[in-house]
């Protein structure tokens, strides 16, 4: 039985994830569960799974948790500190599926014990890459994508060279507003920058879609990830989602990963990595497709991607920064308290900020440095939300 556990199973990712434990029930020996507000549900699957330990990040839900899990033997823990210490016990595989920098530490944790990360938590690899990469292979432990672009580049240089890689192009469904005229981005609202064309995710990341944050977070965890050039990283919008990424190898080869908008393939990729097995993902009919569209991004529409650029370039801890300035400016439309278009102007304006003040964009990359960094961050873009209101 492979032990396995996973982190934010409450969330979308999570929850594909269980599905894919739960119709292989007899192959699997899960550990810990995490969630924060879903309590029911975190219960539910820790009782339909056996695990050994639920987790809440939010201790005000622990009395919750523990009534939920009356009588079932399994253990219940609430807080921060408690999900790290989670990911510290031994494990084969471990899902980091938290969002936001919360998925750093735990995400930390489980590689100084040496155990496999499945990677969806992209904003680790954003605040931490370095890092994290280097906490893994001094513990000898394997990071898998899970992120679809990622999985399917992955999945594109098995066998290959890294050095004979020329680019990559991650695609880009275009969110939500890619049709809408610019002039009517400002007024977007939250109900309609929470709609994905073409994914089912959770609000966060459906919402980073619309403004290209997310991409732009890709593209920064491309170049962690697989250690290119950010001149070699290229997006292109391609609004069906059905060619994830593709290689271009230096005889002018281009490698695409084509495959329906269902995250289980790339989670199911990485928990049987290195084999492949069948996953319950419909099978594309290419010719009922008919055609691939593609468009060039639009940098108006998407500053997002620049600033993403100008973080890749700025180096030391400004992914820390973006991230944390992304995060916190990401809260602030969710509230009412920024347009949606407002978002990257905060992210910028924190970064100049941060940038001018120097010291901390410079430091060490320590995790104690990352946190720090992400905290000063978060202070700054809630002052930069608080002039605009
Ligand atoms: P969701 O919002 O659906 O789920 C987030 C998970 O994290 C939930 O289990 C949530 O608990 C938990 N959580 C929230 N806040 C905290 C916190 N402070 N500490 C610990 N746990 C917390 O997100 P997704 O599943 O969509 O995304 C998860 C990660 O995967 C993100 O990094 C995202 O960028 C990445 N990703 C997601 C994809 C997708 O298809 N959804 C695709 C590619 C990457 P609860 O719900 O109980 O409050
Ligand atoms: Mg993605």
């Amino acid at each position: 039985m492979r032990k396995v556990s996973i982190f934010g199973a409450t969330g979308s990712i999570g929850q594909n994830t269980i599905d894919l434990i739960k119709r292989a029930p007899d192959e699997y020996e899960v550990v810990a569960l995490t969630g924060a507000s879903n309590i029911n549900q975190l219960a539910e699957d820790a009782k339909a799974l056996k695990a050994q330990i639920a987790v809440t990040a939010d201790e005000s839900r622990l009395d919750a948790l523990r009534d939920a899990l009356q009588g079932s033997g399994i253990a219940a823990a609430a807080g921060s500190t408690a999900i790290t210490e989670a990911a510290t016990r031994p494990a084969d595989w471990i899902m980091s599926a938290i969002v936001g920098a919360a998925g750093l530490a735990p995400g930390m944790a489980a590689l100084a014990q040496g155990n496999t990360l499945a990677l969806a938590n992209k904003e680790s690899l954003v605040c931490a890459g370095k890092l994290l990469l280097e906490t893994g292979r001094a513990h000898g432990a394997q990071i898998l994508p899970v992120d679809s672009e990622h999985s399917a580049v992955f999945q594109a240089l098995v066998g290959e060279d890294i050095a004979a890689v020329e680019r990559i192009i991650i695609t880009a469904s275009g969110g939500a507003f890619r049709d809408w005229p610019l002039a009517d981005l400002s007024d977007a609202t939250l109900d309609q920058a929470s709609s994905h064309p073409n994914w089912d995710m959770g609000q966060r990341i459906t919402i980073d879609s619309a403004s290209m944050f997310n991409k732009a977070m890709e593209i920064i965890e491309t170049r962690e990830f697989f250690g290119v050039d950010p001149a070699q990283i290229e997006v292109l919008i391609h609004p069906q989602s059905m060619i994830h990424a593709l290689v271009g190898f230096k005889d002018g080869a281009l490698m695409a990963h084509v495959g329906p908008p269902d995250m289980r393939h790339a989670i199911g990729y990485a928990l049987h990595y290195p084999t492949r097995r069948h996953l319950p993902v419909e099978r594309l009919d290419l010719a009922a497709i008919g055609n691939f569209e593609f468009r060039a991004p639009d940098d108006a529409r998407w500053p997002a991607l620049r600033i993403a650029r100008e973080v890749m370039a700025r180096g030391g801890l400004s992914g820390a920064v973006f991230n944390a300035a992304k995060e916190t400016a990401l809260d602030g439309f969710i509230a009412g308290h920024l347009k949606f278009t407002q978002m990257s102007d905060v992210v910028s304006q924190v970064l100049e900020q941060m940038d001018a003040q120097g010291g901390h964009i410079d430091d060490t990359m320590t995790l104690d440095n990352v946190l720090e960094t992400d905290h000063l961050a978060r202070k700054a873009a809630v002052g930069v939300i608080k002039d605009r209101t």
